[in-house]
């Protein structure tokens, strides 16, 4: 690439005098120094047979400089030219200078000592006066020219192409990878390219992007458990609802093209702290009347819910071969041991939900399922009439009730005539 001559200053050029202006300014002075002149005349003569130059009141012997049959200058002698074809070609290749400038011819003349031109501005003078050369921008990268231009905004196709991976609703800064530069001067025209082309060129570069990314999630709560004695086992309330908290964090991430390539964190705070849950559980057992735990059946049991507490929803048997009975009723209402045993399971279970195993002897359990609390563990003894849990909907239930077995020897009948129903 070619950089012919850099930031010339083109008011200076055209203030410059050409050859019609050098006459002007000897006619002004051949008119304000009338006596003058006419010794100057015979000097001059004097001088153009000796063939030297000759400086009289400040008029001497100069040369024209033509370009294209155009006066661009006056200058000196031609030294002056030969520096403003070397100052004109400056940064540039040699040979292809020589063929983008007119090759300049002098013209001897007459002219004002201090107004001749000097090489910069000759050298000014001759770019402007060649076809060849234009006034453009160049790109460069890295310090090198990729690409001029004559027109075209260079500036905003380099914004875009900064701004196109800018990602939305974050906040963003993009910058280059390699240093990009714009330069205007004077190139060769035969050196420039269409914008177009150099927009590819644009699209090319690699572009970083730094952005702030934000993101909350949310911090769960904790749910603590109070006990009371004042209300039976099975009372269970939320006495503060749990909510949860917001974390948030703050990140700055690197891109290039859109892709990421680093992430630091800046920071990562809990901006809103999640409120624990507390819930009331009753832990009073309840007590059975004496009444009902007189009312014994025939085969020594009694009904696990008080009467009046329950409704049968499902007999043993039918359609769905159901293994026991099931007495609806609210939840956390107690639950009896039907006659006395030790407790041989308390636990959960997928179907069942919490769910107790009371064996009697003689080849006799009971169990009792879906329970929302138990009160009793494995190995404990327990009497007939004991609370040993509270009605609930745990495992598979679709409402609050008991499921009760009676397993007789590992087969489980139905336990309706067994409890008098
Ligand atoms: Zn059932």
């Amino acid at each position: 690439m070619n950089v012919i001559f850099k930031d010339l200053n083109l008011s200076e050029i055209f203030s410059k005098v050409v050859s019609n202006r050098a006459v002007q300014n000897v006619s002004k002075f051949i008119n304000n120094n009338k006596i003058l002149v006419k010794v100057v005349c015979v000097c001059l003569v004097c001088a153009t047979m000796v063939g030297i130059s000759v400086t009289a009141a400040g008029i001497t012997f100069g040369y024209d400089v033509e370009c294209d049959g155009k006066i661009i200058a006056t200058v000196r002698d031609a030294s002056v030219l030969e520096k403003a074809k070397n100052l004109a070609c400056r940064s540039v290749e040699k040979e292809s200078i020589q063929k983008a400038i007119v090759k300049p011819k002098l013209a001897v003349t007459l002219a004002v000592a201090d107004k001749l031109d000097n090489a910069e501005s000759v050298a000014n003078a001759i770019i402007e006066n060649s076809e060849k050369i234009v006034h453009g921008s160049a790109l460069k990268v890295n310090g090198e020219i990729v690409a001029c231009v004559m027109s075209g905004d260079l500036e905003s196709a380099l914004e875009a192409r900064k701004n196109a991976y800018n990602k939305e609703g974050l906040e963003s800064s993009s910058c280059f990878v390699d240093s990009i530069e714009i330069e205007s001067g004077y190139y060769l025209k035969d050196d420039l390219v269409e914008a177009e082309a150099v927009n590819d060129i644009i699209n090319t570069l690699q572009v970083k992007t730094v952005s702030t990314v934000v993101t909350d999630s949310s911090v769960d709560y904790k749910t603590t458990k109070v006990k009371t004695d004042t209300q039976y086992l099975g009372y269970y309330k939320v006495t503060t609802a749990g909510k949860k908290g917001i974390n948030r964090k703050t990140e700055q991430v690197e891109f290039i093209n859109g892709v990421e390539t680093a992430r630091t964190l800046i920071s990562d705070v809990v901006v809103s702290a999640p409120v624990n849950e507390v819930i009331t559980v009753g832990t009073a057992k309840a007590v059975i009347s004496a009444s009902e735990k007189a009312n014994v059946t025939s085969d020594g049991f009694i009904c696990p819910i008080s009467k009046g507490k329950y409704v049968i929803t499902s007999y043993y048997g039918g359609g769905r071969n159901h293994k026991g009975i099931d007495l609806a009723a609210n939840k956390g209402v107690a639950i009896f041991a039907v006659s006395a045993g030790t407790v041989t399971y308390a636990g959960f279970d997928s179907d069942y939900g919490y769910n107790i195993i009371i064996d009697h002897g003689n080849g006799i359990k009971t169990r009792y399922a879906h329970a929302s609390a138990m009160c009793v563990s494995k190995g404990q003894s327990v009497s007939q009439g004991d609370m040993i849990a509270a009605v609930g909907s745990t495992g598979r239930s679709t409402g609050n009730h008991l499921h009760f077995e009676i397993i007789i020897n590992g087969k489980r009948v139905n336990p309706a005539p067994y409890l008098g129903f």
